[in-house]
């Protein structure tokens, strides 16, 4: 296994295997041009573009797809059993997701305030979920201009609450790519922490583990003196924290906006602001005194494309001991 290091990702991707004008190759020479390292492959309610994209080393794909229901839309990576979508209904998707995850695959909320229209029903996300331990990853910002959506704001409300009860669940960016024409700008990427060279399994484990940046573009990560980061677990005791802010690694798309981080941000449960520090070179460290069973998620906020106080980056947080309501798996 060769070193871990940050990918730039694309986790929500359409084809003309759906309603996307993106061929297969065309999506992955877009992804190209946008220096994504990696893209999902997530079609409407098919895998069939999987068997062009599969040996795609760059980007590499993660094969998936994006059940899309009248309850809401769930995205499925890496399924070794196709499990049946069409009969999923509000107070079974707990059975379904164990289902998926019985046959290997992850499970991920996609866009869950999405505004439904006649085009697209249910975009809304309506299933009763009892146990959230079964989403592996919430898209907390989804389509073009992720900071400019107000449901983003509730999507990040959303998750942050599932954080509270004690779930652990990666934050994500879903561009819910369709096309290049008509998109607007900017966009934004969902950083993840894999093993070098990238490969599928690599980001499936990444998603798993929690090992995930949302970002506008910056690379802003944050870990321990021991080297942890997001997604893992660590001593409730006093910690440094070391956050890393990295505004070379953009994807091509996001090059036209500019980009002045100003600030680091920590919050902890019930969204409660811990730090506040003026950001000054590529890394930073804080004291950090942490209490048992909470998380801790690191955020870059600053200036974009003339508007000031703007989020720029959420990482995946990091967890104290212990936490009762999680469940391995
Ligand atoms: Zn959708
Ligand atoms: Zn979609």
């Amino acid at each position: 296994m060769g070193t871990e290091r940050w990918f730039a990702c694309e986790l929500h991707c359409h084809t003309v295997h759906s309603d996307g004008d993106f061929t297969v190759p065309g999506l992955l020479e877009a992804a190209r041009t946008r220096r994504l390292d990696g893209i999902a492959l997530t079609d409407h309610n098919t895998f069939s573009g999987y068997l062009q994209a599969q040996n795609s080393l760059s980007p590499v794909v993660l094969g998936g797809m994006e059940w899309t229901t009248y309850f809401g839309h769930m995205l499925v990576l890496d399924c070794k059993r196709y499990v049946d979508w069409r009969d999923a209904l509000p107070d079974t998707i707990d059975e379904k997701m164990r289902q998926v995850h019985e046959s290997g695959g992850l499970c991920g909320v996609a866009h869950p305030f999405q505004l439904g229209t006649p085009i697209c029903t249910g975009g809304h996300w309506d299933y009763r979920v009892r146990d959230w331990s079964l989403v592996n990853y919430l898209e907390i910002w989804s389509e073009g201009a992720p900071y400019l959506n107000t449901s983003n704001r509730r999507a990040i409300r959303l998750w942050a609450s599932l954080l509270d009860r004690g779930y652990r669940i990666a934050p994500t960016f879903g561009r819910d790519w369709h096309r290049t024409r008509g998109n607007p700008l900017p966009s934004a990427c969902t950083y993840l922490y894999c093993p070098a060279p990238l490969t599928p399994d690599g980001m499936k484990q990444a998603l798993r583990r929690g090992r995930t940046v949302v970002s506008a573009g910056p690379l802003f990560t944050v870990e321990t003196a021991d080297g942890k980061t997001s997604g893992d677990c660590i001593p409730a005791v006093h910690t440094e924290f070391r956050f890393r802010t990295d505004t070379t690694r953009l994807c091509a798309l996001q090059t036209e906006n500019t980009f002045v981080p100003r600030e680091i941000r920590l919050y902890t449960n019930g969204l409660q602001e811990i730090l506040r520090l003026p950001v000054s070179g590529e890394a930073q460290t804080a004291q950090i005194p942490l209490n048992a069973a909470q998380w801790y998620c690191a955020t870059l906020w600053g200036e974009t494309d003339g508007k000031a106080n703007t989020l720029l980056a959420v990482c995946s947080p990091l967890y104290t001991q212990p936490h009762s309501n999680h469940k391995e798996r």
